[in-house]
């Protein structure tokens, strides 16, 4: 049973991170979801469905489209992957429960959400506002529930707002975007606040390691490109998983 069950989650994940791809694509250009029908991006010849199976098509096509030959991104094989790796691992954590389903659906989000911010630099409102909405709704039926999600999504959101509204007036250059604040929101709505505050320190430690590890390998420049989103998307999956027992760590050291 279990390992029937971690086998479909994986195959599951990668026809739902096959979607996830469209959305990462066909989002940010506003184009519809629905229509038209995969096609190459290239010579926009529409695919058929043995050049549509997950990360199967890409590797036997070794990235490249049929016809044009133009190359296929990396990025579409290793999205199916981690959609399916995580699908499979949401069962190991949370068995058969509505809340395994409530999770899975979060982490599309956070995929889609971390892909189109390293890309575009947006984290598009038709993401994150009605997750902010659909969020609180599950959260009344689910863990957290209602009261820790609404707090969530109001405090950390308004925080998030306070700290872009401060880095602005100190340093005269938007370093946190709106989009930042609704996907925290969002996050919060999900979690509940004591894992959004876990998502927040997760994301700004790993930020500013990263951000130091550019600046000592001379590539300073990089430091700028480096989009907030990406880094709350690891946060609050790292957080869903294994935030309570890091929260009751670290509140260790002060009882
Ligand atoms: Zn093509």
């Amino acid at each position: 049973m279990g390992a029937l069950s971690v086998a479909f989650l994986f195959l599951l994940g990668l026809l739902v991170g096959s979607f996830l791809n469209v959305c990462i694509y066909r989002i940010p250009r506003r184009e519809s979801l629905a229509w038209p029908a995969s096609h190459c991006t290239s010579c926009h010849r529409a695919l058929s469905w043995y050049e549509n199976v997950p990360v199967v098509s890409w590797t036997l096509l070794r990235g490249r489209c049929r016809t044009c030959r133009s190359a296929i991104s990396m990025v579409y094989p290793i999205v199916e992957l981690i959609t399916a790796v995580l699908f499979a691992g949401g069962y190991a954590i949370y068995g058969w429960t509505p809340l395994l389903a409530v999770r899975l659906l979060f982490t599309c989000a956070m995929i889609v959400l971390f892909v189109i911010d390293l890309q575009h630099r947006i984290l598009p409102n038709v993401i994150t506002l009605p997750g902010i909405v659909l969020g609180l709704a599950l959260s009344a039926a689910f863990p957290p529930g209602w009261l820790a999600a609404a707090i969530g999504a109001i405090a950390g959101g308004g925080a998030l707002y306070l700290i872009a509204e401060a880095y602005y007036r100190v340093r005269g250059v938007e370093g946190l975007g709106m989009g930042d604040v609704k996907m925290l929101a969002m996050i919060g709505a999900f979690l509940g606040w004591q894992l959004t505050i876990v998502t927040l320190m997760l994301a700004s430690f790993s930020g500013s390691i990263i951000g130091v590890g550019l600046m000592a390998s001379g590539r300073r420049g990089m430091q700028a490109a480096l989009p907030f989103g990406t880094f709350l998307a690891v946060g609050a999956l790292v957080a869903a998983v294994c935030g309570d027992s890091l929260l009751s760590w670290y509140l260790s050291f002060y009882s």
